[in-house]
């Protein structure tokens, strides 16, 4: 083995993509014929070649300029013959070495080196100090790492010569070729060690990092792999409770569901969005429950279904024809409106609204058309809201919330084209909470409602198809937008006449079908149930009379229950045994004629009523009391009456006495049930003047008025209807104001042939008319 420095010539094995250190032993595949033609020179010489790296590893047959200048000078210390011609030799690297010049290069390649010895190098105290980094640094390398074994750690830093310390360590390491290259060229031991530290403080960084790497990563996989764990075990819970698998199949059905329910695309795609939120949800919570009854309100609406119309005009005459008796006027009106529709399908007419007291068949009325149109019917009942969510609904955070009526009205239509009655559109009422009826307005307005928005809803929903009907029992108290987009059509009450046929034709035969009754079980006469309209109810309508008709049947039906063929014919005298005492006494409304009482006619949202009016004189000082629930304008028109009396006094016959001395009470009973109006000012002035003069009332007559301080009579409203209840109530004689003569046209004829009116102008012609002349001196 030569170690000093000098030339010396010897062939030379380019190596591809390795580097022998010195003091490395390393295995080395042959196979280039010139690689393996220096090898066997080497053999025939003395064993030893030289090794220097080829710059690029692909090159075949490397030039001068291809190869590395300073390589390693090596022993070969076996050599292994392969199959097809390749050799692998083991070889030991002995010292560095610098090519001088390339000597020949075939049949192999030939140089001229110089070698370097190191053996004789200085070990100065910056050598042992860079010796001893190394070493730590490579211990500590080697426990980071974990590729080279301990036995060669204890092997390595027994080495006590810095050259081959730093060329054994750097053998370890795996470095690129250039790395490797730049170490092998470094001669001067300082630079070579320091450069090692450089390295291996460099790796070990490298290494710090990729360990970070590789936690988080490991943290990362970990995490999700416990997450698939814990859910693949909560689905194996629930599948063990059935709670999954109800789960999955209700998703799929609420799915094919919205797949089925041909909603209009907004609407479909919240569905989708809110299934969606559902899938995610754990089945218990409160929200799950909150968003699965939304989609089934959102499912249950009828975005697309529509029934066809059908626009017969004559059909739909013979239909309200056959459904309702008399109401001339209310039918020609719907059928115009009706033939209207027929003509401009698109226009957007008004909308009806049929206004009436309580009974006398405006919901029926609803109903007919619907029948008529071949429409769906829904009625929702307006009374008493005044919250603006009850028409609109409330959003969907609060607890419980659900749509407005207005929507539960179309669910339950089950068409997007229902004919929908709004009843009592005049029993709203409005508060701090909004004003429903700005909400019904947009509900009417063609303009706007085919985007209806509820707020539980969230969504719009078209009501531009549906007819809407309202009813109201008068129409002061509409509100005035509302009232603006409505045709008002009136109902008034009916006459006895038309009670009894109205009972006879529809009201009977639709109880008996209802009490599961035949014709053979029961039969009404026609006293009966004029004894049931005078004496059980007093109504302008027919709904207490339908009712009562009810009880009969009621009663009946108890009977046949035990037997089949069971038979009653309703008489007048039966119907007391059935419902039991007269609840109104018909005739007079007194008995004889008295002193201080007077027979008024009213007006209310009921219809018409009679109304008595008492007055009571006390000794005293003259004062007025007025008790009875009165309101202010009736108030007034008591003092006026009062006024216009006692200027009078001397004519009527009225002592002194009794006009200044005696205090008057004035009563008008039904006391609970509020009273207002000017009307009454005549029937008060009667009542006053016949108690102070003490001249009778006659008991037969009725009469209606305002009166001035002069006594003059102004006209008054509601004519027909307060016709109608004196003649309910048995009066024949009717005093009216004069200018009230034109609403007589309206009082149907067989009443009127059956009553005596007496216009007036003036409270003197009242009086005449009223005042009976026996009188009896008060006191
Ligand atoms: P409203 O809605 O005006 O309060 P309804 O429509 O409820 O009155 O009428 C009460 C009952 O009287 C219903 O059964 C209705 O069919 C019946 N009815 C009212 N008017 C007539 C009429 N003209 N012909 C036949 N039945 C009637």
């Amino acid at each position: 083995m030569q170690q000093q420095n000098g030339y010396r010539v010897m062939p030379m094995l380019p190596l591809r993509g390795v580097l022998v250190f010195p003091y490395t032993v390393i295995h080395l595949d042959v196979g280039r014929k010139k690689s393996i033609n220096a090898i066997e020179e080497a053999m025939l010489i003395d064993k030893e070649i030289f090794l220097a790296t080829q710059k690029d590893a692909q090159t075949d047959d490397p030039g001068e300029d291809d190869i590395y200048h300073i390589g390693t000078v090596a022993e070969i210390r076996q050599i292994l013959k392969m199959p097809g011609g390749t050799m692998r030799i083991l070889v030991e690297g002995i010292c560095r070495a610098k090519i001088r010049q390339f000597t020949s290069m075939d049949p192999y390649i030939k140089v001229e080196i110089e070698q370097f010895n190191e053996s004789d190098i200085e070990k100065d105290n910056r050598v042992e100090a860079l010796m001893r980094t190394l070493i730590s640094q490579f211990e500590q390398y080697v426990r980071m790492s974990k590729k080279i074994s301990p036995e060669t750690v204890i092997s390595v830093v027994a080495i006590e010569e810095p050259g081959r310390l730093a060329d054994v360590i750097a053998s370890h390491l795996t470095l690129k070729i250039n790395e490797k290259q730049r170490i092998l060229e470094a001669l001067d031991i300082n630079e070579r060690l320091e450069y090692l530290c450089e390295i291996l403080a460099k790796e070990m960084e490298v290494l710090e990092l990729e360990r970070k790497i590789n936690i988080r990563v490991r943290k990362q996989m970990e995490k999700s792999q416990k997450e698939y764990y814990l859910r693949e075990q909560m689905k194996a819970i629930q599948k063990e409770l059935g709670e999954r698998d109800e789960k999955i199949t209700e998703i799929e059905e609420l799915k094919e569901k919205i797949e089925k329910a041909n909603l209009p695309k907004h609407a479909e795609e919240k569905a989708y969005k809110e299934l969606e939120r559902l899938e995610k949800m754990p089945p218990m919570v409160a929200e799950a429950v909150v968003v699965r009854n939304y989609l089934d309100w959102l499912l249950s609406l009828p975005w697309s279904v529509e029934t066809r119309d059908r626009l017969d005009i004559k059909m739909a005459e013979e239909i309200l024809e056959r459904e309702h008796y008399g109401l001339k006027k209310p039918k020609e009106r719907i059928i115009e409106y009706l033939a209207i529709r027929k003509l401009a399908k698109k226009m957007k007419g008004p909308i009806l609204c049929l206004v009436g007291p309580p009974g006398v068949g405006k919901t029926s009325l609803g109903k007919s058309v619907a029948h008529a149109l071949n429409r769906n019917f829904v009625r929702i009942s307006l009374g008493g809201i005044r919250d603006e969510a009850e028409i609109r609904g409330h959003r969907r955070t609060y607890v419980g919330s659900m749509p407005g009526r207005i929507l539960q009205g179309m669910k339950q239509a089950g068409s997007k084209n229902p004919v929908f009655l709004l009843d009592e559109i005049d029993k709203m009422t409005m508060d701090f909470r909004g004003d429903p009826a700005s909400a019904l307005l947009e509900v009417l307005d063609p303009e706007q409602n085919n985007t209806f928005s509820d707020h539980y809803l969230e969504i719009p929903f078209d009501l531009s198809k549906v007819m809407f009907i309202t009813t109201a029992n008068s129409i002061h108290n509409i509100p005035r937008p509302l009232l603006d987009r409505m045709e008002i059509i009136e109902l008034g009450g009916y006459t006895e006449e038309d009670k009894v046929h109205i009972a006879m034709d529809y009201l009977i035969p639709k109880q008996i079908k209802e009490h599961g009754l035949k014709d053979i079980n029961i039969s009404f006469t026609e006293g009966a149930v004029r004894k049931i309209i005078r004496e059980y109810t007093r109504e302008a309508g027919v709904r207490n009379l339908e009712r009562q008709i009810a009880a009969v049947c009621r009663k009946v039906a108890r009977q046949v229950v035990e037997d089949k063929n069971y038979y009653a014919n309703i008489t007048s005298n039966r119907i007391i045994k059935m419902l039991g005492p007269e609840k109104y006494r018909y005739g007079t409304a007194e008995k004889e004629n008295q002193i201080g009482v007077a027979t008024g006619l009213a007006w209310t949202e009921m219809g018409g009523d009679i109304l008595a009016v008492e007055v009571a004189l006390l000794k005293g000082k003259g004062n007025l009391t007025l008790t009875g629930k009165l309101g202010d304008v009736m108030k007034e028109s008591a003092q006026a009456a009062l006024t216009y009396v006692r200027s009078r006094a001397e004519q009527l016959g009225i002592s002194d006495e009794v006009r200044d001395t005696y205090d008057v009470h004035l009563h008008v009973p039904e006391g609970a049930i509020p009273k207002d109006g000017p009307s009454a000012g005549i029937t008060i002035a009667t009542a006053l003047a016949s108690a102070m003069s003490g001249k009778p009332v006659r008991n037969d007559v009725a009469m209606t008025g305002e009166i001035t301080l002069r006594g003059r009579v102004l006209p008054i409203g509601g004519v027909k209807e307060k016709v109608l209840a004196a003649h309910r109530a048995g009066i024949n004689t009717v005093i009216l104001p004069v200018e009230n003569k034109k609403d007589l046209d309206e009082v149907p004829a067989n009443v009127k042939k059956r009553m005596r009116f007496v216009l007036v102008e003036h409270m003197d012609e009242v009086l005449n008319e009223t005042l009976s002349q026996d009188e009896k001196r008060p006191g």
